[in-house]
């Protein structure tokens, strides 16, 4: 087997792991979400804190880490 042979061995190799770790990515499930009860989430806000103005809440009712549906008056452990 000549050089040439072995480094074009190697390059189709190094391509095809990178091809694989690309499926692999494209086709993880999306990270999984906290119970509302794990969460201590609750349908009244914490003095200021509340689903309205957290980092994770997505209106109208969608919360990007805790199952189902939130009020925006609510609030939970992993307000952010
Ligand atoms: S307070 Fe908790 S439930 Fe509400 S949006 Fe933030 S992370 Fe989600």
């Amino acid at each position: 087997m000549g050089v040439n042979q072995r480094r074009r061995q190697f390059l189709t190799l190094v391509a095809a792991t990178g091809i694989l770790s690309g499926l692999q990515a494209f086709f993880a499930p999306a990270r999984a979400k906290t119970s509302q009860s794990a969460a201590a989430y609750r349908n009244s806000p914490n003095g200021r804190q509340r689903c309205a103005n957290c980092s994770w809440f997505e209106a109208p009712s969608g919360c990007g880490v805790v199952k189902g549906a939130v009020s925006a008056r609510g609030w939970c452990a992993l307000w952010g």
